[in-house]
């Protein structure tokens, strides 16, 4: 009884202990102010503009190079400069585009955006291709994902040379005509870099953003910065029976099979729940900002609350489940051909996202295991490991934290899960490190517009994001 008491009051004055940790800690804001430069914000989007006229939607059928030529064409008028000074190299439609620096055999950085887009389905306000601006926004296929990114760095590297800028290391400009089919431009880029034996120091893709209200009970806009992505796999789960009439059904058909399999993994996840590094830091980076004294006193203690966190974290968000464990979404299913025939083949497909502490063998493991119980079987289609993480102690991410802190000074900075793909898991294992961010600020509603109808974009936001591109290439000459 008396230990029932002691353990009561122990586990009191702990809670005690974070809650007046919580209470001391000051509240801090997180805000992104646009360019006040009206006119050159318009100047930037005008040239945007000109390439998202561009049509470049990316096809796995027949990826025509034609359309990705003709928006290097426009891009060599937009950007004079840079292409007199650099030397260009056509790689199948992809582009990659090398600033020679003062020292060559320093590490280059490689600044990274796609050429492609997705198609553009449905009624939009206005047409897809036009870049229509109205109202501070540049509307159009490409605007927010990601030619905003394309022009931006493109823009800073012109307006360096344009100040008579030499950088330190060479930089390089490498943008696919890819990404959006996973096709195959990065990793020939990647290869131009291997077969002239160049490591570079670092790439930066796209990935997070400036985001506006990050979860529910903390507001502002915070600049999250990718650490690394999730492993993506396709599988097929397949039953196999002896078919037969549906009017004397035996039991365990194969559709019955997998509906038995689909329920145990929906009903518990098998996999394993834990916190990495970019969860952590995000998690502890959120805490002054909390307006919900509970919230921030369990992101300001997670010595404490990380157990609890585990449990509720994915209990009560889909997302907070992403960045936890390895996730399975059932995507497709076949039966038989008639509403009157059992099948003798039955199959759904999945689609996984390895966490990087169980990446893709383990992850498939446990599926196949579970599967095995109900005598189904597993069939890889495609699958691919999580990326390696950026270290948040290395120069990259400390380079990457500089550079927001100097051109979003009321931005706070927090490391991020990317859950997508991007082209720089193609880099992975070839550069020393990949930061994922995109410096352009995006509400929730343009953030969900991204694949979707009337993508568009803040155009203040795009003289903040040439600057961002500037001051990382500045602050190459310091490492
Ligand atoms: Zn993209």
């Amino acid at each position: 009884m008396l230990a029932i008491l002691i353990i009561i009051l122990f586990l009191l004055l702990l809670l005690a202990i974070a809650f007046i940790r919580a209470l001391i800690l000051p509240k801090k804001t997180s805000f992104y102010e646009g360019s006040k430069d009206e006119e050159r914000s318009l100047d930037y989007a005008l040239k945007l503009q000109k390439m998202i006229q561009v049509e470049t939607v990316s096809s796995r059928d027949n990826n025509d190079p034609t359309k990705f030529r003709k928006l290097h064409k426009v891009m060599e008028e937009l950007f004079p400069t840079v292409f007199s000074t650099c030397e260009k190299h056509d790689i199948d439609g992809s582009l990659l585009v090398r600033w020679p620096g003062k020292d060559h055999n320093k590490q280059p950085i490689v600044l990274i955006s796609h050429l492609d887009v997705v198609p553009a389905e449905g009624e939009w306000l206005y047409p897809p291709f036009s870049g229509t601006i109205v109202d501070g926004k540049i509307y159009g296929r490409g605007s927010f994902d990601v030619k905003c990114g394309v022009f931006s760095f493109y823009q800073a590297v012109e307006e360096l040379i344009k100040e008579g800028y030499k950088p330190d290391c060479d930089i390089y400009l490498g943008s696919s005509c890819t990404e959006e089919i996973g096709g195959d431009g990065a990793p020939k880029i990647v290869k131009w870099f291997d077969d002239h034996n160049i490591r570079p120091f670092m790439v930066c893709d796209e990935g997070g953003t400036i985001t506006e209200d990050p979860m529910p009970g903390v507001k502002g806009n915070f600049a999250a910065v990718g650490i690394f992505e999730k492993g993506y796999g396709d599988i097929k789960i397949i039953a196999k029976g002896n078919g037969g009439h549906s009017s004397s059904p035996g039991k365990n058909s194969p559709i019955a099979r997998l509906g038995k399999f689909i329920n145990e993994i929906e009903t518990k996840s098998p996999f394993k729940v834990e916190f990495t590094p970019a969860v952590e830091g995000m998690l502890q980076n959120l805490a002054p900002y909390c307006d919900n004294l509970l919230l921030k006193t369990v992101f300001h203690n997670l010595w404490l609350f990380k157990p609890v966190l585990k449990k509720v974290m994915p209990a009560i968000s889909p997302i907070g489940a992403a960045m936890l464990q390895t996730t399975i979404c059932f995507t497709m299913q076949k039966g038989s051909d008639a509403t009157n025939v059992i099948p003798q083949e039955a199959y759904v497909t999945a689609n996984m996202r390895y966490i990087p502490f169980q990446g893709k063998d383990e992850s498939l493991a446990i599926v196949r295991n579970i599967a095995a119980k109900y005598d189904l079987e597993v069939e890889e289609i495609t699958c691919s490991d999580p990326t390696s993480s950026l270290d948040l102690n290395g120069p990259q991410f400390a380079m990457t934290k500089k550079a927001i802190e100097k051109i979003f000074p009321n931005v706070c900075v927090l490391p991020y899960v990317v859950t997508g793909g991007t082209d720089s898991r193609f880099y992975d294992g070839h550069v020393d490190a990949c930061v994922r961010f995109e410096p352009v600020n995006v509400s929730k509603q343009q953030l969900g517009n991204m694949h979707g109808i009337n993508e568009n974009l803040n155009i203040d936001t795009l003289p903040l994001a040439v600057e961002y591109y500037k001051e990382i290439i500045r602050l190459q000459e310091g490492r």
